[in-house]
C-alpha cells in the first residue's frame, strides 16, 4: 500500500496518478474494471477514453478491464439502472454533493475530494467488502487526492511561467514548445501550420507622445485585439516589445491570410481611448507556412518575420506572405 501511494506521488502526470490508484484498487477489492468519470471542462487526454453525457453534464471517461468504450459506457448505464435514485436529480450534483464513498451489491462508487477530480466507479466486485478494505480504500483515495492536487499546482505554477506579465498572452519561453506540438501534428495528421509575425507600426511615436505608461497600455489592448480576432484553438504570444506571434494550427496559406487581414482590419477600425488620449495605431503582419516555408521551426518564424520587414518597406499596414524571392 505504501509502495502504491508512493508512486502515485511521484508519477508525472495525473492519468498515471489515477491509473496507479485504480490498478490498486481492482487488484484489492477484486473489482472486474473501473471507469473514472470527471465533469468534462477538465479533460486530460489518454487512449482508454471517451465523453459522455450524463443527464445533461458532458463527462470526461477513462476505463480500466474494459475491452471497448462501448462495453464501458455499457457499464455505465447498468449503473445508471441500478441506482437510478442516485441518478434522479443529476449526476454532477451527486458528484459533487456526495463525497462519501460506498459498496453496494457488485458496484463501488468513489468521489473525488472536489468534482473537479471525477469520481470512480468500481464493478464486477464480488462480496462484502472488510472494513480493513474499506480503510485501506479511504487512505489510498486521500493519498490519490493529495498528489493530483499537487499535480495541479505544479500544472498552474508552470503555467505561469510562460505568460507574458503585461498582455497575459504566452511568452516566447512557450513559443518552443507550441512550436513542437504543431510540427507533431504534421506528423500525425499531414497538416500544417501557419505563422502569423505581427509588429506595431511606429509605435515609439506613442511613447514619445502619451508615454511609456500608456504605450504599455496599448501593448495590453492590441494583445487583447490580437487574440480576440483569432480563432480559440489558435494562440497568441508576445514575441518581445511591440511584437506578436500567433500560430494558426492546421490552417492552410489562405485561410491564414483572411484572418491576419481581420487582425489588420480591427486593429485599423479601433481608436483606443484614454482619459488625455484617442490613439490609433496600424500593424503590419508577415505570414509564413510550415513545412511550404521552411522544414524547421526556427525558418518559419524567420520567413514570417521577414514577410512582416517586407510589409513595414512597402507602406507598413499591411499582410504579406512569404516568398522565397522575399527571403533571399
Ligand atoms: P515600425 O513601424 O518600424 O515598427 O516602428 P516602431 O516605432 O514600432 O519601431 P519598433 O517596432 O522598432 O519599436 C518598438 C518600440 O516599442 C520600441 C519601444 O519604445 C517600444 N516598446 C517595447 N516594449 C515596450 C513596453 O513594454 N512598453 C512600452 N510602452 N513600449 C515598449
Ligand atoms: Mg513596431
Amino acid at each position: 500500500m505504501f509502495s502504491v501511494t508512493h508512486h502515485i506521488n511521484i508519477a508525472e502526470s495525473d492519468h498515471k496518478m489515477r491509473e496507479l490508484a485504480i490498478n490498486h484498487l481492482i487488484h484489492q477489492t477484486g473489482a472486474g474494471g473501473a471507469i473514472w468519470l470527471c465533469p468534462s471542462s477538465n479533460t486530460p487526454r489518454s487512449s482508454s477514453s471517451l465523453t459522455q453525457t450524463i443527464d445533461g453534464t458532458a463527462f470526461f471517461v477513462e476505463y480500466w478491464g474494459c475491452h471497448s468504450s462501448q462495453e464501458a459506457q455499457e457499464e455505465l448505464t447498468s449503473f445508471q439502472n441500478k441506482f437510478p435514485l442516485l441518478m434522479r436529480d443529476s449526476f454532477f450534483t451527486h458528484l459533487t454533493s456526495h463525497p462519501e464513498h460506498w459498496f453496494r451489491g457488485d458496484c463501488a462508487w468513489i468521489p473525488l475530494k472536489n468534482s473537479s477530480m471525477g469520481g470512480i466507479l468500481l464493478f464486477g466486485l464480488s462480496g462484502v467488502p472488510s472494513e480493513l478494505l474499506k480503510t485501506r480504500t479511504e487512505f489510498l483515495i486521500r493519498s490519490l487526492e493529495v498528489s493530483l492536487e499537487n499535480h495541479q499546482r505544479y500544472i498552474e505554477a508552470k503555467q505561469l511561467t510562460y505568460i507574458d506579465d503585461l498582455t497575459g498572452l504566452y511568452n516566447p519561453r512557450f513559443l518552443e514548445q507550441a512550436l513542437n506540438i504543431a510540427m507533431d501534428s504534421l506528423n500525425k495528421k499531414n497538416q500544417g501550420f501557419c505563422v502569423l509575425f505581427i509588429d506595431i507600426d511606429k509605435f515609439k511615436q506613442v511613447n514619445d507622445q502619451y508615454g511609456h505608461l500608456v504605450g504599455s497600455q496599448m501593448l495590453t489592448h492590441i494583445g487583447k485585439l490580437i487574440r480576440s480576432s483569432l480563432r480559440k484553438n489558435d494562440q497568441v504570444f508576445r514575441y518581445g516589445g511591440d511584437e506578436f506571434i500567433a500560430i494558426l494550427y492546421e490552417t492552410e496559406l489562405s485561410t491564414a491570410k483572411e484572418i491576419a487581414e481581420r487582425v489588420r482590419k480591427s486593429a485599423e477600425a479601433r481608436t483606443f481611448r484614454f482619459p488625455m488620449a484617442h490613439i490609433k495605431i496600424t500593424l503590419s503582419i508577415g505570414i509564413a507556412r510550415f513545412p511550404d516555408h521552411g522544414n524547421n521551426k526556427e525558418t518559419v518564424i524567420s520567413m514570417a518575420d521577414t514577410a512582416m520587414y517586407a510589409s513595414k518597406k512597402s507602406g507598413r499596414n499591411q499582410v504579406i506572405v512569404a516568398q522565397p524571392e522575399i527571403h533571399g
